[in-house]
Parts: C-alpha cells; sequence; structure tokens
C-alpha cells in the first residue's frame, strides 16, 4: 500500500467504526427527501450492478414507496463479470441469479410499483458503453426527473462510467442528478479531502428501514458469501455492509 491508486479497491478499506468517528462525515448536512428530488418528478436509480441500488440508496427507495412517489430502477449490467474463474457461480448462473436477488431485495425492502428497466449492457465493460448509457437514459428521462447514480470517482470503473451517462444525460434532458459513494466508503481515508464534502448531504433512514435494508442484503447470495470454488473472500463481506447499514445515506449533490 505504499504507492496505492489513487482510489483502490483492495483489502477491508476503512471500517465502519472509523467512519463513525469522522468529524467531516458527522458535519455533513441532513435534509429533507425533498432536497434530493427538487423537481417534484421521479426519482431513477442507476445501478451498475445488482446490489448498487440496496447498498447505495435502499432507505432512500423505502422512504419514496412510504410515500407512494414514483420512482424507476435502471440495472445497467446483470453483473455476470462478478466471479471469474468460478465453477459455483459461472456467468449464465450469475445473468439468472443476480437480477433474480435484486427482486427478492425489492420484495424485503416493500417497494411495490418500482418499475424495473434492464439495459443488458456487459458487465465490466460500461466505459466502453458509455455513449450507448447515455443515450438510453436520456430516452427513459423526463424533466423534473431525479437520477441517482453511483459516484463519478467512485473507484470502480463501472461505476465511474454509470456516474458520467448519468449526469450528462440529465443535462440534456432538464433533469436533476445525484450521486451515491458505495465503494468511496472503502478506499476513503475518513477525513479524505477527495470526498466532496461540500456538496454532501445525508438522509436520515428510520430503524425499521435500516433493518429492512440489511435484510434485503441479505439476499445477495452470489455477493455476501465466500466463493469455494476459487477460494476467494465475498466481494460484500460484513465489513463492506456495515459502511453502508447507518441510519442515514448520504448523497452528493
Ligand atoms: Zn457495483
Amino acid at each position: 500500500m505504499s504507492t496505492p491508486f489513487p482510489r483502490q479497491i483492495e483489502g477491508t478499506g476503512t471500517l465502519a467504526a472509523a467512519w463513525r468517528r469522522s468529524p467531516q462525515l458527522s458535519a455533513v448536512p441532513t435534509v429533507p427527501l425533498d432536497r434530493l428530488l427538487p423537481g417534484g418528478g421521479r426519482l431513477l436509480v442507476i445501478a451498475p450492478h445488482p446490489d448498487d441500488e440496496v447498498l447505495g440508496c435502499g432507505g432512500l427507495l423505502q422512504l419514496l414507496a412510504a410515500q407512494g412517489r414514483a420512482a424507476v430502477l435502471v440495472a445497467v449490467t446483470d453483473g455476470t463479470g462478478s466471479h471469474p474463474g468460478s465453477t459455483l457461480w459461472p456467468e449464465q448462473r450469475l445473468a439468472e441469479a443476480r437480477p433474480a436477488e435484486t427482486m427478492a431485495a425489492l420484495r424485503v425492502m416493500d417497494v411495490p410499483g418500482l418499475a424495473i428497466h434492464r439495459l443488458g449492457i456487459p458487465d465490466g465493460a460500461i466505459a466502453a458503453h458509455e455513449q450507448q448509457l447515455q443515450h438510453r437514459l436520456e430516452s427513459l428521462v423526463q424533466p423534473g426527473d431525479t437520477l441517482c447514480a453511483t459516484w463519478q470517482l467512485d473507484g470502480h470503473p463501472d461505476h465511474e462510467a454509470t456516474g458520467r451517462a448519468a449526469a450528462a444525460a440529465a443535462l440534456a434532458r432538464g433533469a436533476t442528478s445525484i450521486e451515491m459513494p458505495v465503494w468511496g466508503w472503502h478506499w476513503a481515508a475518513p477525513d479524505d479531502p477527495r470526498l466532496p464534502w461540500q456538496r454532501a448531504v445525508r438522509l436520515a433512514i428510520p430503524p425499521q428501514m435500516v433493518e429492512r435494508k440489511r435484510a434485503a442484503l441479505a439476499c445477495f447470495a452470489s455477493q455476501v458469501e465466500p466463493d469455494a470454488s476459487t477460494g476467494k473472500a465475498a466481494i460484500v463481506p460484513p465489513s463492506a455492509s456495515a459502511r453502508l447499514l447507518n441510519d442515514f445515506e448520504v448523497f452528493f449533490l
């Protein structure tokens, strides 16, 4: 770790306990739901992989559903690239399992009426399909909508390309875009100046919704369990989900 890649996702990363002691994170202002959706339109969550919609904004989705407000999930890939070389999780199995894991998680979170668009862009190659993604998003977005995508500097190439495409699509269509950090919590230090603290806001998530988010994450068996066929650890181990199971979610406006 002497000369790390600027935003490297390896090891266990910064632990949730360290984030709880972060003065910078504690100082992020809590805002009402309407601040995130200023146009009064729908929320479109743009998830690079199945599970990002729960990790990044499972609380936001539940709060909207509780108010009966419209939301759309845009699943960019089916997440088939998560287990290279695995005989337990070959691509064909992941292609069915990971979208099914999302559906189970959404049922657990009780977000009925969430419209889902699957784009089928290849996992691991979103940057190579960035223009296509932007155009697909532009065809789905209406003025007044809010797009919530992964942060453009999240550290995972798919997450960053998704963030860029969503921001461009929102700009083109007169919509708002906000960003959700997912892997940023892993590589960043608790006082990291690379996090855009000045445009960060917190959304308070009620305890029962945090518990449903926790139960929803457990639905992603392909991600939360180690792979005996390759000997690799879980892609989203408890230390990773713990960072995102707080009584708040953070968004960058
Ligand atoms: Zn992801």
